[in-house]
């Protein structure tokens, strides 16, 4: 075999075509399209509307087996299928994909434009800023964690009356609410629209949203892993007067702003929900929203332009959207809905064309199908009501040994025998895994193709083993690609078995009711795909459910915070392990994005940085100005 440059030498080595050409050649309108740069765009939502008529394409959502620190090519498979149905076999092609955080960019596990030949380009705009969406997530965030820190000091150090008039006050003679006001007023049942008119216990009630720290959800998010911000006390300069409080950083993927951008559906939609979410609960036992601290219109006005979906190209020149970046195992790992929507149109048909005109939308979910799959099912497709025609399930030797007792892979460190070698035993051993996860994606009544991802050490026997033992699990098609080391060219096979198996119907169903109680619905989940006893319930948590429940929140979709190393809480436990309970750490509240979230174990929402981070690896050639080093 050929020896393959690394990621960013053939990423730099493609000249990329303007994106207005790319565009065009989609069937974008010029004012449709808003040029960032050379090599992206953002796509105006008004597109939607226009192609309103046009019949969706096929959709299907990329997803894989267990995978160890390295990853086991889902993004890879992604941009290479692609790149296959587009390039290859002349087929409407989109990948919709996530936007990179700087925390693994810079971490372990590098970028996530793909690898090889197939790839997005140009990789290192991709994995780094893009378009800016995840900053204006982060101000979002941040700004609503200052109203509220804020609102709280400024309760804490005033009156009711000092406090009322600050916030309704006399301009030009007259006292007049904020339009936003009106929500609140009405939340508390006060219908008066005259300031003056309000009585004292209104008033305070009115003005005091009377916080009760100890409930307090919302954290601060920054995208880097920056492990030292986990826990912080704030508050402590002088002006501050002793209001110190201990809270914390979230990486900003984690953030409810960025599962709001990936599940919203318009601009509307957007207002509503960032206006929605919930940062804490009163001393009186209400919700407290971002409107509530009258700050949602101006979340919305710094997400406005993050709402469109990114448009940039493969290596081979086809389409791909980048929107949104919700982590896989903190957050429900999925790209934007509003990208999907997008992509189905262009790939859609009108009355009259023929079926061969039908395009493909292929959505990245990521990590294991225990994650981003059954989030994707159960999650996104519940408010996008799209339903995917077919899985790909992304599987590997290297992660299939691991999973049949090969020992632990570890980035940076040379690969055990068992991985460069042929190993048939361990491998066989392995394919539980691989089964278990078809298995769990047929329990949503969806068609599954098995993509093996080649790497130049498998062997022919080891490949041939992988393609039997995921037909004998009840694959619909199992196909070796190569499109790591040979691009589209690579992937043909795989990207023919996804348009025979699409021809026929998936019949999609979701794994739970959503009126079923929290505590019903985490334990369908743990049962059914994780193959555990049941749940354990920590105090905390219990007491959390009851309070979501009682504050109406208990009919929302479940976004479990798991290891993405297991099908367990407990990353050591490879394969597919059996006879054990999950321990429900504590359960949060997403009221805006419309979902709760169970921590599993010991799980963080700020990762750290170990002693060697990617980022020795970076920097910039003096010369050409070009950036070195990202994979
Ligand atoms: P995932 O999306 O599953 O996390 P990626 O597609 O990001 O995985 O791939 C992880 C890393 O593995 C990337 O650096 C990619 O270049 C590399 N990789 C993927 N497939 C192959 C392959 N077949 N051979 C060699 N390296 C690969």
């Amino acid at each position: 075999l050929e020896k393959v440059p690394s990621d960013i030498e053939i990423a730099m080595a493609q000249t990329p075509k303007p994106i207005a050409e790319l565009a065009h050649e989609l069937g974008l309108h010029p004012d449709e399209v808003e040029l960032y740069g050379k090599y992206k765009a953002k796509v105006e939502l008004s597109v939607l509307k226009r192609l309103e008529h046009r019949k969706d394409g096929k959709y299907i959502i990329i997803s894989g087996i267990t995978p160890t620190p390295l990853g086991e090519g889902k993004s890879t498979t992604t941009i290479g299928l692609a790149q296959a149905l587009g390039a290859h076999l002349g087929r409407p092609a989109f990948a919709c994909v996530r936007q990179p955080s700087q925390g693994p960019t810079f971490g372990i596990k590098g970028g996530a434009a793909g690898g090889g030949y197939s790839q997005v380009i140009p990789m290192d705009e991709f994995n780094l800023h893009l378009t800016g969406d995840i900053h204006a997530v982060t101000a979002a965030n941040n700004l609503l964690a200052a109203a509220l820190d804020a609102r709280m000091f400024h309760e804490a150090t005033q009156s009711d009356k000092a406090l009322y008039s600050r916030l309704v006050p006399t301009q030009k003679g007259k006292r007049e609410f904020a339009p936003l006001m009106f929500k609140r007023l009405q939340k508390l049942g006060i219908n008066k629209t005259d300031p003056n008119e309000l009585t004292p216990e209104e008033i305070n009630r009115f003005a005091r949203l009377d916080v009760d720290p100890d409930t307090i959800t919302w954290n601060r998010v920054l995208d880097t892993n920056d492990r030292f911000l986990r826990k912080i006390t704030i508050g402590q300069a002088p002006t501050e007067k002793g209001h110190e409080r201990v809270t914390g950083f979230d990486i900003a993927v984690a953030s409810e702003c960025m599962a709001v951008l990936a599940l919203t559906t318009s601009l509307e939609d957007m207002r509503e929900r960032l206006g929605n979410m919930v940062v804490a609960t009163s001393k009186r036992g209400e919700p407290i929203t971002a409107d509530d601290l009258g700050v949602g219109g101006a979340l919305a006005v710094l997400m406005k332009d993050a709402i469109k979906p990114n448009l940039m190209q493969t290596l081979e020149g086809t389409p791909v959207f980048v929107h949104a970046g919700p982590f896989a195992n903190i957050a429900h790992g999925n790209s934007s809905i509003l990208a999907d929507r997008v992509a189905l149109k262009l790939a859609g048909t009108e009355e009259g064309d023929s079926p061969d005109r039908v395009g493909y939308v292929l959505t990245e979910g990521g990590f294991g199908a225990d994650m981003g799959m059954e989030k994707f099912c159960n999650i996104k497709c519940r408010v996008s009501g799209l339903t995917p025609d077919a899985t790909v399930i992304v599987a590997t030797t290297r992660a299939l040994k691991m999973h049949g007792g090969g020992p632990d892979v570890t980035p940076g460190k040379p690969l055990a025998d068992t991985y460069t070698k042929e190993d048939l035993v361990t491998l066989r051993e392995g394919c539980k895994n691989l089964a278990k996860h078809i298995e769990n994606s047929r329990k949503f009544g969806v068609k599954v193709i098995v993509a093996i991802n080649q790497f130049a050490s498998d062997t022919e026997a080891e490949l041939q083993l992988v393609r039997e033992q995921a037909l004998a699990a009840g694959a619909d098609a199992a196909v070796v690609s190569n499109h790591w080391a040979e691009g589209g060219a690579g992937a043909r096979a795989l990207a023919e078995a996804v348009i025979a198996v699409c021809e026929s119907p998936s019949n999609f169903r979701f794994l739970y009711d959503l009126n079923l109680p929290i505590e019903k619905k985490i334990e369908i989940i743990s049962k059914e795909i994780y193959g555990a006893d049941g749940i354990e319930l920590s105090e905390q948590a219990q007491k959390q459910i009851e309070t979501y429940t009682s504050q109406g929140y208990g009919n929302l979709p479940i976004c479990m915070a798991k290891t993405q190393y297991s099908f367990s809480h407990d990353p050591k436990l490879k394969g597919v392990p059996t006879g054990f309970t999950i321990p429900i750490r504590s359960v949060r509240l997403s009221a805006g994005a419309g979902f709760l979230y169970p921590l599993l174990g010991d799980m963080q929402t700020m990762p750290g940085l170990g002693t060697r981070p990617g980022f020795w690896e970076v920097g910039l050639d003096p010369e050409s100005g070009k950036v070195v080093g990202l994979f």
